[in-house]
Parts: structure tokens; C-alpha cells; sequence
């Protein structure tokens, strides 16, 4: 993958990161050349970008019978000679396959997909090589800060968060706050399971189990940090105290080109950042108190094994369910530590292992909806 066109496929392609990888492709046509198109329902939207984009090769997940046929097509699709790049922005657990796929067939992984990392990091990190790029704001930074370093140097992860919507609010504040609510999120536009996650704080979890793998680093060595600008997208200190952070405008395009075009870097596809009109940096605590969903992610994370898939499988159960109004807000964590509570971490072996533990996390989390807060 030098001077040629490199040839990528999207799955999740009407999605906020699919749409947007699109946008990259659009304003670097000479070096990207999209091959193959996945979308979960969005049929006008797959339609429209193959006929933009003359792409032969495109499934619609939902039109799909099964699972199991959909997940054999999709990686019919990786495994084509002609791919280079599979950007996966598949939503949930649901993205593991095509991950797993993608790495053991030695192709370049441009990860959105988290919870492939969350669920099956032990699985796909041993295949990794330098094949696995992260487009997740705060992991392309951290990537980027580490390049040159001796990995042995490294001290802390500093993991920022915008704090979400509900920053500053106390438990008592978040009694009867509703989807929608949380769906006005303040910095970065995105679906609407990100959006809840970032609202309870377990996007932040997810990342910190995400930073442990990518990065081979120990948790107590991961601190969160609140900066509400979200204009530092993290940081990495160094044994010798000193600190590299990664700034730039907020805008996924960054992250999702660098994926794309590792070791090179292209012509920026956003606006760039005005430090003149930049007033101020602020620097906070995350409140683990009012937002339990990022303790449980730690303490799932140190757990280790199947931990993570479990509370992975109850979080995106409750966040369904608060999605469609069944459930309070505050309930989200407490359907995910309840669940965490019935399970025994196993060591991970298999991804039909995980399928399995998915599946009965699901099961256990649906029972674990009390009708009171
Ligand atoms: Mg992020």
C-alpha cells in the first residue's frame, strides 16, 4: 500500500462515521477508491453512495435472512483480493465478526466499532500487527503521540471526555431526563448509542477497556479527564513528566483520514483549529458517582476475560431500552452492574465463545429491569 490507490470498504456506510468516511473519500479521490459498501437499513442512503461512488459490491444487513448469512457475506466481502482498507463502523457487539475477519486475513482494520475491542481485544490484538488503526478520536491521538516512543517510557494515558450533555448534574437532576435529552449532545454530532453512551459516561468506559488493548497499558495507568472543549482529543506522559497531547478541530474527518492514510498525512479535509479565538482550556474530574457507567467499565476492564463482553452486552440492552423510552436513565447502570453480578469472567478463547456469553448477558440483563429506580 505505497504510491497506488488504496481500495476500502465501509461498513456502516449511512452511519455518522460511514457518512462522514464518504466525505474523506470524496476530498481524496486520487488516493481512496471505495470497493465495497455495507448499511444496517439505510437502503437510500447504501443506494445513493454506490451510485456515487460506482460501487458494484453492497449488502443491506436488514434485507438479510440471518445473522449468520449476513456475517458470511460481509466477510466474503473483507476477504476479496482487491481490499485493502475495511473501515468498520458497524454499530454494538454486532462488529466483532468483520474485525476478527478483517485482521486474520492481514488487511488494514480502521477501527470505529469499539465494542470489538471491549468484547474480543485478546482475540484480535495477538493478529493486530501494525494493522489496526483506531478511528476514535482519543485513540488516534494517543496513537499519534506515541509514535518515536519507547513504549517502556510511557507513563500515563491521560483519556480526555467532553463530559457529555449532563455534565455538572447530580443524580437527583437526571431522575427524569429523557432520550431526547440526552441526544443533544454538545461537541461531536454521532448515532444514537454513542450519544446515550457518551451521556451515561460509558463511551468513556468502552475507551478505557479500548486504550488498555490498543495500547497494551495497564488500567491503573489510564486516567479520565474531563476537558470540555474537547480540543485536546488526549494526552501521554512520559516517565520524565513531560506531556504530549493531540489537538485539532473537532471533527471525526481528522481521525477517520489518518486511519486511511497512516503513515502519510494529507491535506486536511475540515477547517482548521483557530488558537487566536481559542478563549480557554478547562480541565476537570469525571464524577464516577453520578455517572456509574465508567466505574463499572473499570472494574469490568480489571476483571478482565469475559467481563467486558458481559457488561458490554447489558449496556447496549439498556440503552435500547432507554432509547425506546422503557426505562429511566438512572437505570442503565444499574441493569449493567446487576447483570455484571450474575456472571464469572472466563478467559476469552473463542469468538464463538463470546457470541455465547453475548447472548446470555442479553438474556440475565433483560431480567434485570426493576420497575423503580
Ligand atoms: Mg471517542
Amino acid at each position: 500500500m505505497s504510491d497506488a490507490q488504496k481500495n476500502i470498504i465501509v461498513l456502516g456506510c449511512s452511519g455518522s462515521i460511514g457518512t462522514q468516511t464518504l466525505d474523506v473519500v470524496r476530498q481524496h479521490s486520487d488516493k481512496l477508491k471505495i470497493v465495497g459498501l455495507v448499511a444496517h437499513s439505510s437502503k437510500d442512503k447504501l443506494e445513493a453512495a454506490a451510485q456515487e461512488f460506482g460501487v458494484q459490491n453492497k449488502i443491506l444487513l436488514a434485507e438479510e435472512n440471518s445473522e449468520a448469512e449476513a456475517t458470511a457475506k460481509i466477510a466474503n466481502m473483507i476477504c476479496d483480493d482487491d481490499v485493502d482498507i475495511v473501515v468498520n463502523a458497524i454499530s454494538g457487539a454486532a462488529g466483532l465478526n468483520a474485525s476478527y475477519t478483517t485482521l486474520k486475513n492481514n488487511k488494514r482494520l480502521a477501527l470505529a466499532n469499539k465494542e470489538s475491542l471491549v468484547v474480543g481485544g485478546d482475540l484480535l490484538i495477538p493478529m493486530a500487527k501494525n494493522n489496526l488503526l483506531p478511528i476514535d478520536s482519543e485513540h488516534g491521538a494517543i496513537y499519534q503521540c506515541l509514535i518515536g516512543e519507547e513504549k517502556s517510557t510511557v507513563s500515563k494515558i491521560h483519556l480526555t471526555a467532553s463530559g457529555g450533555p449532563f455534565y455538572g448534574k447530580k443524580r437527583a437532576d437526571l431522575e427524569n431526563v429523557t432520550a431526547a435529552d440526552a441526544l443533544k449532545h454538545p461537541t461531536w454530532n454521532m448515532g444514537p448509542k454513542i450519544t446515550i453512551d457518551s451521556a451515561t459516561l460509558m463511551n468513556k468506559g468502552l475507551e478505557v477497556i479500548e486504550a488498555h488493548h490498543l495500547f497494551a497499558v495497564d488500567y491503573s495507568q489510564i486516567n479520565v479527564v474531563v476537558q470540555r472543549q474537547s480540543a485536546i482529543h488526549s494526552m501521554v506522559e512520559y516517565i520524565d513528566g513531560s506531556v504530549k497531547a493531540h489537538l485539532g478541530t473537532t471533527d471525526m474527518r481528522i481521525p477517520i483520514q489518518y486511519a486511511l492514510s497512516y503513515p502519510e498525512r494529507w491535506e486536511t479535509p475540515v477547517e482548521r483549529m483557530d488558537f487566536q479565538n481559542l478563549d480557554s482550556l478547562d480541565f476537570g474530574k469525571p464524577d464516577c458517582e453520578t455517572f456509574k457507567c465508567l466505574h463499572l467499565a473499570f472494574e469490568a476492564g480489571k476483571a478482565g476475560g469475559t467481563m467486558p463482553c458481559v457488561m458490554n452486552a447489558a449496556n447496549e440492552v439498556a440503552v435500547a431500552k432507554f432509547l425506546n423510552d422503557e426505562i429511566k436513565f438512572l437505570q442503565i447502570p444499574e441493569i449493567v452492574e446487576r447483570t455484571m453480578n450474575k456472571f464469572n469472567p472466563d478467559k476469552v478463547e473463542s469468538l464463538e465463545q463470546l457470541s455465547e456469553n453475548d447472548t446470555q448477558s442479553r438474556k440475565i440483563a433483560k431480567t434485570c429491569i426493576s420497575h423503580q429506580t
